[in-house]
């Protein structure tokens, strides 16, 4: 089926998830944000409807699809105003590094949890010494006997008080050389040595990030997913969904963003017309339009390379995917907050919440600048200049 003509399957999921997250919609996901409080009921019925491991494999509890089924999903619930960051992570990332390289026991022991929703696991990579540049990767694995000793910092881990485990990103003693060579442990929240505090943010999100110390966490040997030699390639496996879903939450969050102010600008009169008769209004509106209409498309190609199996080519597609819909997701709300005068500021209206979330998309996984330089050095053939 070609990118651009959605299969009935594809439209028959979006309407469906559409129609769950309507039914709780952005006064739901935001009252119980702003209350510091789970959207567990949404993940649950989500889950249970098989839409959070729509991805992952039938075998395994999932529903046996991919990345665009994933991202479709994403953004169909950031459309209807509850954009869920842990589908990022959970199913995406760890989901699909667990199904892709884990062993036999630790597909089994997760990926009926993650289909289902009734597990979740957290994502971290970022350490705050290291940044962008994750060469630098300071979390160390010794052995001890058969056992791993983790210890290291990370930092802005999404969502691990509702986790129940986070695959880590850190590298064994003897890797320590100047190039990246990760190994990615699954850790329990519970293990002793692990501890994890908020970081006060100004985001309007059911997740929290998180900053974490670990000191000599001690993991037996079947804590490392697939093969020590192999990480790299395994790590790349679950970043390239990563952006393709930071691309679908962006861009329905926009979405939300761009229906809200369509309504609006239907409505409002303050002079003779309503105000989406002035251009002024109205072409800023359809121009973020084109752009978030762009961005998506790129977002499904990138999906599609990746669902098709070709890494490579879908490595530039996520990132170029990344970095579209952030840029016209930024655009997209703010030009919506513009469009509701006041009221774009309002809580009633949900909107301003959303100029931080559309934010998230500009910065990570990983900031557009570090995309730009991608392109730079391996679309164009620049010399890389860092
Ligand atoms: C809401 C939120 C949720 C997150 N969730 C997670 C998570 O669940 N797990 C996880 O591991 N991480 C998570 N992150 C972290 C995120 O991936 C990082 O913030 C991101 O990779 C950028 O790293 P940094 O913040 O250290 O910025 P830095 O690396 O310090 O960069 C700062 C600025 O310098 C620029 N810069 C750096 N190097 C270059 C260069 N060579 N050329 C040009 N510009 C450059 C960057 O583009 C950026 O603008 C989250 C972040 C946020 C905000």
């Amino acid at each position: 089926m070609s990118v651009y003509i959605e299969s009935p399957e594809h439209q028959a999921l979006r309407r469906a998830v559409g129609d769950l997250a309507r039914r709780y919609g952005a006064e739901y996901f935001q009252t119980k944000a702003r209350a510091g409080e789970p959207t567990d009921e949404l993940w649950a019925e989500a889950g249970k409807l098989g839409y959070l491991g729509v991805n992952l494999p039938a075998e395994y509890g999932g529903g046996g699809a991919g990345i665009a089924e994933l991202a479709i999903v994403l953004e169909e619930l950031g459309a209807a105003g509850c954009p869920l960051l842990m589908l990022i992570v959970s199913p995406a990332i760890c989901g699909t590094v667990i199904a892709r390289f884990g062993t036999e026991q630790q597909k089994q022991r997760w990926l009926p949890g993650l289909s289902d929703g009734s597990r979740r696991m957290a994502f971290g990579i970022t350490e705050p010494d290291a940044g962008s540049n994750s060469h630098r990767i300071g979390t160390i694995a010794r052995r001890d006997g058969g056992d791993w000793l983790l210890s290291g910092r990370k930092v802005f881990i999404s969502g691990i008080d509702h986790a129940d485990a986070v695959l880590f990103v850190g590298r064994t003693e003897d890797a320590v050389t100047g190039k990246l060579k990760p190994a990615l442990f699954i850790v329990p929240r519970d293990t002793p040595g692990f501890e994890y505090r908020p970081i006060p943010m100004e985001l309007v999100t059911a997740e929290r990030q998180f900053q974490v110390f670990l000191d000599d966490v001690r993991l037996p040997a079947e804590a490392l997913v697939g093969d020590e030699n192999a990480g790299l390639l395994q790590l790349f496996a679950g970043l390239n969904p990563e952006r393709i879903m930071t691309a679908a939450f962006t861009l329905g969050i926009a979405r939300q963003a761009l229906n809200t102010a369509v309504e609006y600008a239907k409505t409002r009169t303050v002079w003779d017309t309503p105000i989406g008769a002035h251009q002024g209004i109205a072409h800023p509106l359809a121009q973020c339009t084109i752009e978030v209409e762009l961005a998506r498309l790129m977002m499904q190609k990138a999906a599609h390379l990746y669902d098709a199996g070709d890494d490579p080519a879908a490595g530039e597609a996520a990132n170029m995917a990344k970095y579209a819909a952030g840029e016209a997701s930024c655009r997209a709300v703010d030009q919506a907050v513009q469009t509701l005068g006041g009221n774009g500021l309002s809580q009633e209206y949900g909107l301003a919440a959303l100029l931080t979330a559309t934010r998230v998309g500009r910065v990570a996984p990983v900031s557009r600048e570090m995309i730009l330089n991608y392109v730079a050095q391996h679309t164009l053939g620049l010399p890389r200049s860092y």
